[in-house]
């Protein structure tokens, strides 16, 4: 357990105290050459060995990951990740090439990037594939980029709405904005479904796109796809889908089979890299044939034996210095190639199964968005413990203290105190009724003491914090007390 009193560093420090001792200097001492920059108000912590490696081996300690306890973030999948993955984004001919090598230097490293577009395109049902997104949302600009730049070449710059749902990611409507579309928001319905009569009531000549997210953000899948796919085609738009989470398609459908045009997925979600703490993400394009010549470059292609960078035609461009998260792709090459098709069919029947089997057990303690079956994940709403004045940023904080990530809550938007719960395929049955244990004792404890879930955490190293304060304001020198 964490020392909660655990002094910062600096307030450790006592003046002459050191961690090492260096060898006698054998050359001669010179100034540094830029004095002028050393800043004498910074001391740093002068302290012990033995300190100084428990105050970082404790504060490692504090790092919540996949690695250490569950972690339920709906929308963000976060699960197993193989330590093989690491191990082989690791080795020397990927993690230290350098981006500037000839192409015949790297012919290794192309192939995976070539056969990577390949499988992905393969999954999605979408063969052109460009693996420069750095982020989700950097392959929704991308996406949009093309969608607008198709429009352009057709003569019809006049198409310039996004018709986005109201459950949509923040990221889509400020995607749509930066390629300099206009978002025009569309209704879902009780059911949770695209609402057809207000889509058809919106579309016309001048809708570039209708971005949606599939399985949609409530976690269900879209039963009018195939007609909502058409509605848009007969108008001359194109559709999009947000697959940032492609965990409960894996296998079992393709976007390009359900009339959709353009795609991107999380590498950094579905294929196995953990996320969070802003580290590298990598979210690639896909498109239909008839848009590939306007995919970003570097786009790999293979002539005869030899792979090669190359800028297709209509190109939107470049979105970065290089090829992209470049040990990512390592990673999600990897995934996939050891999985193979029968074992990336199976990730998205457990991921279903598993969030199904928590919707089906918290169903009497918590209300459901909708009553049929979700998808990879379920939204629940903690609307019936806000009359005990619970909330679910309330229920977070107590499965704080239980042990758990929360999941992920308020969104979407259209949910009153939405509670997103994604288990994922990776998670035992042990663990999954664990949480349901803890789910089911804090919808209980509402009624007899709400007051207990109101002050969690209780048992973290910080307690309720003033998160807009924190985020707004961060405190993130030290400063002597
Ligand atoms: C995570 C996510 C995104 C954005 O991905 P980033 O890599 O964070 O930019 C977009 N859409 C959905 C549905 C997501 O879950």
């Amino acid at each position: 357990m964490i020392n909660k009193e655990m002094p910062l560093l600096m307030d450790q420090s006592k003046k002459g105290r050191k961690a090492i001792k260096l060898p006698e200097l054998g050359v001669e001492k010179s100034e540094l050459p830029n004095s002028k920059f050393l800043r004498k108000d910074i001391s740093l912590p002068e302290v012990g060995q033995l300190d100084l490696i428990r105050y970082f081996t404790n504060l490692s300690s504090l790092n919540y990951s996949i690695d250490t306890n569950f972690y339920p973030l709906g929308s963000c999948t976060m699960k197993y990740n193989p330590k093989i993955n690491e191990q082989i984004a690791s080795m020397p001919g990927f993690a230290a090439s350098h981006p500037n090598q000839n192409d015949e230097k790297v012919q290794g490293n192309l192939r995976l990037m070539f056969e990577l577009q390949e499988e992905l395109g393969e999954i999605t049902g979408l063969p052109g594939v460009s693996l420069a997104p750095l982020a989700g949302a950097q392959g929704e600009y991308a996406g949009l980029l093309i969608a607008r730049e198709y429009h352009k070449k057709n003569n019809q710059n006049n198409r310039n709405i996004a018709l986005i749902p109201d459950s949509a990611h923040g990221t889509n409507p400020a995607s749509a904005s930066m390629a300099g579309l206009q978002a025009v928001t569309i209704k879902t319905t009780n059911e949770g479904d695209i609402d057809l009569d207000d889509l058809k009531d919106k579309v016309n000549e001048n809708v570039c796109v209708l971005m949606l997210t599939l399985p949609s953000t409530l976690g269900l899948f879209e039963p009018n796809i195939l007609e909502i796919t058409k509605v848009i085609h007969d108008n001359g738009g194109l559709v999009y889908a947000d697959g940032a989470n492609l965990n409960a398609l894996l296998g079992v459908t393709k976007f390009g089979d359900l009339g959709i045009d353009i795609c991107h997925s999380n590498l950094h979600k579905t294929f196995s890299t953990p996320h969070g703490g802003g580290g590298p993400g990598s979210g690639p394009v896909m498109v239909a044939k008839y848009l590939e010549s306007f995919l970003p470059y570097p786009h790999i292609k293979k002539e005869g034996n030899e792979y090669k960078q190359y800028k297709p035609e209509n190109t939107v461009g470049r979105l970065n210095g290089f090829y992209g998260s470049f040990g990512i792709l390592v990673r999600a090459y990897a995934y996939i190639r050891s999985l193979g098709k029968a074992g990336l069919k199976e990730i998205s029947e457990s991921a279903i199964i598993n969030a199904n089997y928590i919707q089906e057990k918290l169903k009497n303690d918590y209300k459901l968005t909708s009553s049929r079956y979700c998808m990879h994940e379920t939204v629940l709403s903690a609307s019936q413990q806000k009359e005990d004045g619970v909330k679910a940023i309330d229920i977070a904080k107590k499965l704080l203290d239980e042990g758990f990530h929360a999941p992920t809550m308020y969104f979407p938007l259209i949910v009153d105190e939405a509670l997103m719960i994604e288990p994922t395929e990776s998670e035992s049955k042990e663990t999954i009724d664990r949480f349901i244990d803890a789910m089911i004792m804090i919808s209980e404890l509402s009624k007899s003491n709400p007051k207990e879930i109101i002050d969690a955490p209780v048992n973290l190293p910080v307690e309720r914090l003033d998160e807009a304060q924190a985020a707004r304001n961060p405190v993130l020198i030290w400063a002597k007390k």
